[in-house]
């Protein structure tokens, strides 16, 4: 017989959407267990680390240089033929001002859902979800070598993005290869890199996606690629073009890679519903990393703090129904359906551009002052030099 406990909310994971889902909910006076898998939270790294000063605050969370691994003016993105367009971090669009330590930086989250009162339970990792009268009542778990059983009136699955727990209660969290990149990255040494902007490079150095160069001090930088996984042929494929990238650049060729990790993002607009009877998604388990830049931080905070402040309301009420929880699936809609259906459209018109259309776009628009100049210009600019882009499939 499984050892039982039992409790309001059980969250599952703790990235960034499962501590902001426990700490909110804790915050809204209900009892809470944020359940993690591996040993250590942060830990492996599976993330570039880029995120905005802007989108820290909205979430109510100040930058701390415990977790800021270095500060970011901006971002250079690279056409393929090296045409460069400079985007500062206060210009319109864009998405870069910090590169996180992120060892530290989810570490620094859970501690504040423990703050709040939340309960942490390491080494434990979700095996199955309890369903009771076709309710989500609890998870089953592996915690430590044994099995428990949590019971729980509501679960937030903050899994990432292999998320099973959304799976087995029911909400459809599939993906076509097409909506998938398939994520390959070195922290690299050694490197002669401009140390205050983040890079991204365009074209067929990675199909259907792109590199990037994220400096970390000191000649230090996150360097990776991701590629559509309707484009990967063959397992290894992401490391065969990442050595190529790195081959390609004077300036990384001499580095030494320190770590490695592989990953993968979706480019999905959006689980089609986040919600169940009982049962919540929340961050990469509801496919709510933008589309077209692969950043996921930042509306994984977001939909982590609306989940645990809706399910904490939703418990005081009475009421964990999929009809009473459906206020944060219309929530999270509101906000950010919009945005993540218009990088979505982006997405799939780059995914085809040849390197010959990107190299033009990229000259098209780098002589703009991005100080001044707002999203309907940017478009006019980039329709009269290319016009093509513009043309519906
Ligand atoms: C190579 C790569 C580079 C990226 N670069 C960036 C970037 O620069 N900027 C950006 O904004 N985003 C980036 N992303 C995306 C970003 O990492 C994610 O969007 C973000 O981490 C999502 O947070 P999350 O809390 O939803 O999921 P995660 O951070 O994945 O956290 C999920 C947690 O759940 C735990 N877990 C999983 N299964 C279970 C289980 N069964 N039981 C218990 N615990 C479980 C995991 O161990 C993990 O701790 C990148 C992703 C990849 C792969």
């Amino acid at each position: 017989m499984p050892i039982s406990y039992d409790c309001d909310i059980v969250v599952v994971g703790a990235g960034p959407a499962g501590s902001m889902a426990a700490k909110h909910a804790a915050d809204g006076g209900v009892d809470v267990i944020l359940l993690e898998k591996k040993a250590e939270i942060g830990a492996p790294l599976r993330c570039a680390e880029g995120v905005s000063k802007r989108r820290l605050l909205e979430v109510g969370i100040d930058p701390d240089p415990r977790w800021i691994s270095a500060r970011i003016s901006g971002t250079i993105m690279r056409s393929p033929s090296g045409n460069i367009l400079k985007v500062r971090e206060c210009q319109e669009g864009s998405e870069v001002g910090y590169v996180l330590n992120r060892h530290l930086f989810d570490k620094f989250l859970a501690e504040r859902a423990a703050a709040s009162g939340a309960k942490i339970m390491m080494r434990a990792g979700c095996v199955g979800v309890i369903t009771e009268d076709g309710k989500v009542s609890g998870v089953n778990v592996r915690h430590m070598g044994s099995e428990k059983e949590i019971r729980a009136r509501c679960v937030i699955a903050a899994d990432g993005y292999e998320s099973q727990t959304a799976r087995w209660a029911g909400l459809d969290t599939d993906l076509d290869p097409s909506d998938i990149e398939t994520c390959l990255q070195y922290l690299m040494s050694g490197l002669e890199i401009e140390e205050s902007f983040c890079e991204i490079v365009l074209g067929s150095c990675a199909p259907g996606g792109y590199a990037w160069i994220f400096p970390k001090g000191n000649g230090t930088a996150n360097v990776g690629l991701g590629i559509q996984g309707s484009k990967c042929v063959s397992e290894g494929e992401a490391k065969v073009f990442l050595d190529n990238f790195i081959e390609s650049d004077p300036r990384l060729r001499k580095g030494k890679v320190l770590a490695m990790v592989a990953g993968a993002v979706s480019t999905k607009p959006g689980i089609s519903c986040s919600v169940g009877d009982g049962i919540m998604a929340a961050g990469d388990a509801a496919r709510v990393i933008n589309p077209l830049t692969g950043g996921g931080i930042r509306n994984a905070l977001r939909t982590g703090r609306m989940a645990g402040e809706v399910a904490a309301d939703c418990i005081r009420k009475g009421d964990v129904s999929k009809d009473s929880l459906m206020e944060y699936d219309r929530m999270w809609r509101s906000e950010m359906e919009d945005e993540l259906l218009r990088s979505w459209r982006m997405k799939e018109k780059y995914v085809d551009m040849s390197d010959d259309i990107l190299d033009k776009l990229i000259l098209a628009v780098r002589d703009y002052d991005f100080e001044r100049l707002r999203g309907d210009e940017l478009k006019a600019a980039a329709k009269a030099m290319c016009p093509e882009l513009f043309r519906s499939k």
